[in-house]
């Protein structure tokens, strides 16, 4: 996470994630997975509208990088840009992951703290710290924003651990063996002491002078231990070493040990992509922020292999496509941020020059700061020679490029056997989701509903609305015809809805918190002129237009 543009943070700071979420579950966007049994943490599913919001950028996705190869745009050799899709297996034979680092690797520094039991990942509790409420009572502040430059007097510190300082954080050292040592440096300084300077002399023990304490409750925290974070299963009758499988913590691996059956089996040649979405599963220790972080999410993933030499152009060719694309369907703005990794970032398979940026939203629980995307990355030929070394394919698993190589005497290039690099455009779906959601959400106190979703057309779940302005006269049957007609036309792109219940207000009300871009309301004049009403949700303008005419219209709004 990262920061920061005045006016957006406001903004985003204004939207508050409950009321996101309340709207979430009170228009069937999102509810609690197996919420009837108390939940399970980690886990949501998708209502009615939400399975259609969630297919909606799906589909966009698909039909922009796969079937229309990045929309048409050519690639920086001057040609189409080709992608193919697959649909891989969640389970795979368990030497996948160990050929990619999954099984070794794919483990998250943890530590638990002694005192309260709770489990941190160790790269999270600085920054959870400076947000915890025991530290911002300490340096009498509320925002951990303003900690930065904050000093406090070692006397006034001995107090607050006396007074509130039990209360909030019970665990801390200066209660337990270390008392004596702490309370004689607070008394000695002389000098007012950096806030996190002091967080660590709170935390001190005896091993361990300045370790960081528990952000829940100033506890001793444990070593950082590795915590593995993939699903295992069994397969067969036998529950045993042998027969563990693994749920792919990412549909990346999937793609690469099919490269070698999409090259022999059709007439894809290097520079291509492979395309797939799909679940994946990881059991993260601390799932929050809603579907932000779950433990079983989806993922819309592009392994785009190239020659070595032609990796850079690649990299910025994806990494610019894929910003303008996210930017296309709605989130543009200061909400939306590239951002190039520092060298200290990159992941296992990244070398030295390789590139790796993510796209980032701010978030309403990370603002001012902003939380991952997608992430472009370069992944060299580390995937591919790792397969090859562990399948025992060895060079068998190398491109054959017959463009390339030295010439023969013929004039014709002799060809080139190589591992080809990649270039991974890695989004998570649910993420894309939450980030049109809470761009989308639109307080409004001058509305009925108070608020409205302002969804992108292209991904709005609802593509319009019919009613009849009362259930009589002969208003009902023409609005179902007409619901019939947009629903022949536009069904494919999302749902057209019928609603003959309570006033005309309130219907237009719940098209506005389902983010419904057009109602058309059927009324007397319908019945004599041949128009009906239509209602724009951003605008709240109302025209008349001619019934005939509806499909037309709404075809040229939606862009369809
Ligand atoms: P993070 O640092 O947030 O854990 P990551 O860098 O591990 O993410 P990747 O392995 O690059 O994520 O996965 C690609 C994409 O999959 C991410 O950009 C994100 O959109 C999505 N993703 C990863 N983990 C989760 C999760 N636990 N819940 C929802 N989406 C996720």
């Amino acid at each position: 996470m990262t920061d920061n543009a005045p006016d957006a943070t406001a903004d985003a700071q204004k939207k508050s994630m409950d009321d996101i979420m309340a709207l979430c579950k009170r228009r069937g966007l999102i509810y609690q997975a197996s919420e009837i049994y108390g939940g399970i943490n980690g886990f949501w599913d998708y209502g009615p509208l939400g399975a259609q919001l969630k297919k909606n950028l799906r589909d966009a996705w698909w039909n922009d990088v796969v079937l229309m190869g990045c929309n048409g745009k050519t690639g920086p050799n001057g040609k189409p840009v080709r992608i193919v899709p697959v649909d891989t297996c969640i389970i795979q034979n368990p030497k996948v992951w160990e050929a990619s680092g999954h099984v070794g690797g794919f483990s998250d520094p943890m530590q638990t703290c002694r005192q309260c039991k709770k489990l941190f990942r160790a790269d999270h509790v600085p920054d959870l710290l400076s947000k915890s409420s025991w530290v911002c009572d300490l340096a009498g502040v509320t925002e951990k924003d303003e900690q930065e430059s904050i000093l406090v007097d070692g006397t006034a510190a001995l107090t607050w651990t006396k007074k509130k300082g039990s209360k909030l954080a019970p665990g801390l050292a200066v209660f337990r063996d270390q008392a004596n040592e702490i309370i004689a440096t607070l008394k000695s300084s002389t000098a007012p002491i950096p806030l996190t300077m002091l967080i660590r002399i709170l935390g001190a023990t005896t091993e361990k002078p300045s370790p960081w304490p528990c952000p829940n409750c100033g506890g001793e925290l444990t070593e950082p231990r590795e915590f593995n974070l993939m699903f295992f299963s069994y397969t067969g009758a036998v529950f045993d070493e042998e027969n563990k499988v693994y749920l792919r913590p990412e549909t990346a691996q999937g793609i690469f040990i099919n490269f070698k059956n999409v090259v022999d089996t059709t007439r894809v040649g290097v520079p291509f992509g492979i395309a797939q979405t799909g679940k994946a599963f990881r059991n993260e220790v601390t799932p929050r922020n809603f579907t932000f972080r779950s433990r079983e999410f989806e993922q819309m993933e592009i392994e785009f292999f190239c020659h070595p030499d032609d990796t850079a152009d690649w990299y910025a060719f994806w990494r610019d496509w894929r910003m303008k694309w996210w930017q296309g369907l709605g989130l543009a703005g200061d909400n939306l941020q590239l951002r190039e990794h520092d060298r200290d970032e990159l992941a296992h398979y990244a070398k030295e020059g390789a590139g790796t940026s993510d796209i980032e939203y701010r978030f309403p629980f990370t603002a001012p700061g902003f939380g991952e995307l997608e992430g472009i990355a370069d992944r060299t030929d580390f995937d591919l020679r790792q397969h090859a070394e562990h399948s025992g394919l060895g060079d068998k698993l190398k491109y054959f490029d017959p463009t390339r190589g030295e010439l023969a005497k013929n004039g014709q290039p002799k060809g080139e056997r190589y591992f080809p690099h990649v270039i991974e455009p890695s989004a998570g779906l649910d993420r894309g989701v939450l980030a049109v959601l809470c761009e989308a959400y639109t307080p409004d106190p001058g509305r009925p509903s108070k608020v409205y979703m302002k969804f992108h057309p292209r991904l709005s779940p609802i593509k319009a609305a019919v009613f009849p302005l009362v259930k009589k006269d002969g208003m009902p049957e023409v609005a179902d015809k007409l619901r019939a007609e947009l629903v022949q036309r536009f069904g494919r792109y999302g749902a057209i809805e019928y609603d003959e219940k309570q006033s005309i207000g309130k219907r237009y009300a719940r098209m506005d918190e389902a983010g419904c871009p057009f109602c058309f309301t059927i009324d007397g004049e319908t019945l004599t002129d041949g128009t009906v009403t239509v209602r724009d949700r951003d605008t709240l303008a109302q025209e008349r237009i001619a019934l005939d005419a509806v499909g037309d219209f709404l075809a040229e709004k939606l862009g369809l």
